[in-house]
């Protein structure tokens, strides 16, 4: 994501007629009454040589006369937490008022960089000293309405782009670097045939040349254009050297270290014996390592009744172990070879859910929608609030809460979050994690 900059201030400052100076087209409503520019607007601006998304936000205002009670749109915090700079607007004309402070105060806490913008000064400035007690040093000058200090933004905003810039060349190395594959499971389930198998058949789709590396620790692929590091535990090793099968115990110590190596991991699973307790133990632990996870349901060939065997076992999985709920389940056999061709694609499909980013404007429509469905309970006469969430990471995705009590928040409803979440945006293989930013 290139450059976000979001542009905050109390009501009526201006801040709707920069966002349309900055975009170039009438977007957001100007009005004098104040609060007219209720929803998040978000569009791409340019500035000079340089492009940005710029956010404009409904004013920040003070509750009553005296109080310092902040009264701020929902959708004002996300956009704050989304950006990378805040445009802090205030009116010169009318120099700095209560509001103002509460909303500095307000920028201070939430600790993202500010750019202190002085609006209407076409005619003078005269509130220089006043704003130093903002904090955020000597405001720029501008008039929006005239046209007047859009360089001095420009050049403001340019070191910010270049961060931006960095950050997204970071991400982009990280996006591609190798997918790291562990198949893990129960001594016995099939493992090292699946994983000699699956080196078989994409060494046959790749050709001998330009196949796959392999040395002590791992294998190393191409799929679909993606590159695949698969972990090759000791255990596997052995087994691929050596014919038959040996009974040797695949220990927790070497699962954790073949999980702790992977983005992804996929557990195998005897369909004759399914999720028995080792099963669930290895696949909670995945879970609580935050990989992705899926699981191949080996030995299918062995089931006497096919039919409707793999939803029973989803019930099975979802009742068991709700934190993965909905991870895919791949009927396989080493031995006939069913459903191997489905592995791979599944893999990559878990690891994109793990890598999912929802953005937060979509992430807000969800919550309101949730919220208004089914609304938090109150818990011992305490008002659970949830004003807003964003999704601070990834790999696993992880959201954050904003709201009052959230530590009162009962699991269930945490749970209800997750699977809204999970059928929305697809996120099925992946944990999900949840942060609560209580601000009372
Ligand atoms: P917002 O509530 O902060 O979005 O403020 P608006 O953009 O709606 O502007 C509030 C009022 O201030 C409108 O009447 C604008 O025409 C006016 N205004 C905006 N920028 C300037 C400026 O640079 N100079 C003067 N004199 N008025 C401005
Ligand atoms: P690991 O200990 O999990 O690595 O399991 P192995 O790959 O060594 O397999 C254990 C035994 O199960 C071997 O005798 C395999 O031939 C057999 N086996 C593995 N996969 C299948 C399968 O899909 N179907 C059947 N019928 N047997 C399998």
């Amino acid at each position: 994501m290139s450059l976000t900059v979001a542009i905050v201030g109390r009501a009526n400052v201006g801040k709707s007629t920069l966002f349309n100076k900055l975009v170039g087209r009438k977007l957001a409503l100007v009005h004098d009454t104040p609060g007219v520019t209720r929803d998040r607007r978000e569009a791409p601006a340019t500035l000079g040589p340089l492009t940005f998304t710029v956010i404009d936000t409904a004013g920040i205002e003070a509750g009553g006369k005296d109080s310092l009670e902040l009264r701020m749109a929902a959708q004002s915090y996300a956009a704050v937490a989304d950006a990378d700079v805040c445009l802090f607007v205030f009116d010169a004309r009318e120099g700095i008022v209560t509001a103002d402070q509460i909303v500095a105060q307000y920028l201070r806490k939430a600790g993202k960089p500010v750019v202190l913008v002085a609006n209407k000064c076409e005619a003078r400035f005269s509130s220089a000293s006043e704003a130093w007690s903002l904090g955020f040093g000597e405001p720029l000058q501008i008039s929006a309405e005239h046209n007047i200090g859009f360089a001095d933004i420009l050049e403001a905003l340019m070191p910010f782009a270049e961060q931006a810039d960095a950050d997204d060349k970071a991400a982009e190395d990280e996006a591609n670097k190798p997918l790291r594959l562990a198949i893990v499971g129960r001594p016995n389930v099939g493992k090292s045939s699946l994983f000699n198998l699956l080196l078989g058949s994409e060494r046959a789709l790749t050709g001998p040349e330009a196949g796959i590396t392999r040395d002590a620790i791992a294998a190393h692929w191409q799929a679909e254009g993606r590159d695949i590091l698969l972990h090759d535990t000791a255990g596997l090793r052995k087994k691929a050297r050596v014919a038959g099968h040996t009974l040797e115990e695949m220990s927790v110590g070497s699962t954790l270290d073949a999980v702790r190596f992977a983005d992804c991991v996929v557990v195998v699973i005897d369909a004759t014996q399914p999720f028995e307790k080792q099963d669930l133990i290895i696949a909670d632990l995945i879970e609580r390592e935050g990989r992705a996870i899926l699981f191949a349901v080996n030995k299918f060939d062995l089931l006497e009744n096919k039919a409707g065997a793999i939803s029973k076992l989803r019930d099975k999985l979802d009742a068991s172990l709700p934190q993965v709920a909905g991870a895919p389940l791949i009927a396989t056999s080493a031995t006939t070879g069913e459903g191997l061709d489905r592995l791979l694609p599944a893999v990559l499909a878990a690891d994109r859910a793990w890598n999912a980013r929802v953005p937060t404007a979509t992430l807000n429509r969800f919550l309101e929608d949730a919220l208004e469905r089914h609304a938090p309970p109150a818990v011992s006469g305490r008002r659970v609030k949830i004003r807003y969430m964003t999704q601070p990471k990834s790999r696993p995705p992880t959201f954050a809460l904003f709201g009052n009590q959230l530590d009162a928040l009962p699991d269930a409803y945490i749970r209800y979050l997750t699977n809204g979440l999970r059928d929305t945006f697809h996120l099925e293989g992946t944990p999900l994690r949840f942060l609560l930013r209580s601000t009372k």
